[in-house]
């Protein structure tokens, strides 16, 4: 596989409410990384196309809702690498500029229903050939932890805490063994996007088992993935006006939510160095632009 060198920098984050806190806030844009395959997608991927790659597999499979960041990054990194790619897509066929761009890196779109998704090894078995690579939804798995958890080894300052935001906490489990890798230690604290973000702990022992707990913030889920409340979206607003950086409701948004709100609530002692990893993922702004 050709190489693939990329940006993300950290940067520093100058807000009010962090300077009255007496804290530096820091963003890792990962979302730099590249306009699709963004954020934590690439990191995720990275070690999955070179184990498919080894393996001789040409044919990526992959699994993801209608507005899926990772059913996106795939293709395209799929288009870059020279695999073929397909997306086993919930639900009824739609159309959408996510999927879109999907289909313009050359993805082969498949519509199953609700009932059918929830068994993704059947429909794997229905679809793959010899040549195919199971990719799991989000990028889920082992080897994205291990591509998440380079992030760490990169870094050029040293920090007290390191947030980011959880769907599947591929990331976060990443981090987590980033930290122990680098024998750092930098606390990894979470922001589940989802209700009942508790799943996220055991998560992150399953896939890096040699790390130390994180630690969860279960209550900045906003009702649930891709659930959204005013306050949230007014959040948002006031924060991309203020910092110009782009952030979303789904992922990103709750993440500098909770952080802003931890801050002001005085969790954090002064002095304390604070990175949140943006993790990209900046289309999902697109499947709720009517909201602002
Ligand atoms: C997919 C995604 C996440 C969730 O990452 P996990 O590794 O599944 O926890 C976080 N942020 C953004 C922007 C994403 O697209």
């Amino acid at each position: 596989m050709q190489s693939f060198d990329f940006y993300s920098p950290e940067e520093q984050i100058y807000r009010a409410s962090f300077a009255e806190a007496g804290l530096s806030v820091y963003f890792k844009r990962d979302d730099l990384i590249h306009p699709y395959i963004s954020g934590n997608k690439w990191r995720k991927l990275k070690h999955q196309l070179l184990a498919a790659e080894a393996e001789g597999k040409t044919a990526l499979i992959t699994f993801g809702g209608a507005w899926s960041n990772h059913i996106l990054a795939t293709a395209a990194a799929a288009a870059k690498f020279n695999f073929q790619a397909t997306a086993i897509i919930r639900g009824e066929e739609v159309s959408n500029p996510v999927l879109s761009l999907c289909k313009v890196y050359g993805m082969q779109l498949i519509f199953v229903s609700r009932e059918d998704y929830k068994d993704k090894e059947a429909l794997y078995r229905r679809y793959a050939t010899e040549s195919s690579y199971f990719i799991d939804e989000g990028g889920y798995g082992a080897l994205g932890a291990l591509g998440c958890s380079e992030l760490v080894a990169e870094l050029t300052e040293k920090y007290d805490y390191i947030f980011c935001a959880a769907g599947t906490g591929t990331t976060a489990a990443g981090l987590a063994l980033g930290v122990e890798n680098s024998l750092l230690t930098t606390q990894i604290h979470v922001i589940p996007v989802l209700k009942g973000g508790e799943f996220i702990q055991m998560e992150v022992q399953k896939l890096a088992p040699s790390a130390k707990d994180v630690t969860l913030h279960v209550d900045y889920h906003f009702g649930g993935y891709a659930r959204t409340k005013p306050a949230l979206l007014t959040f948002i607003k006031d924060f991309v006006a203020d910092t110009g950086i782009l952030i979303e409701p789904t992922y990103t948004g709750k993440l500098c939510y909770a952080v802003e709100d931890l801050a002001q609530q005085g969790y954090f002692p002064a002095g304390s160095r604070i990175l949140l990893i943006h993790t990209g993922g900046l289309t999902g702004f697109i499947g709720m632009h009517e909201r602002f």
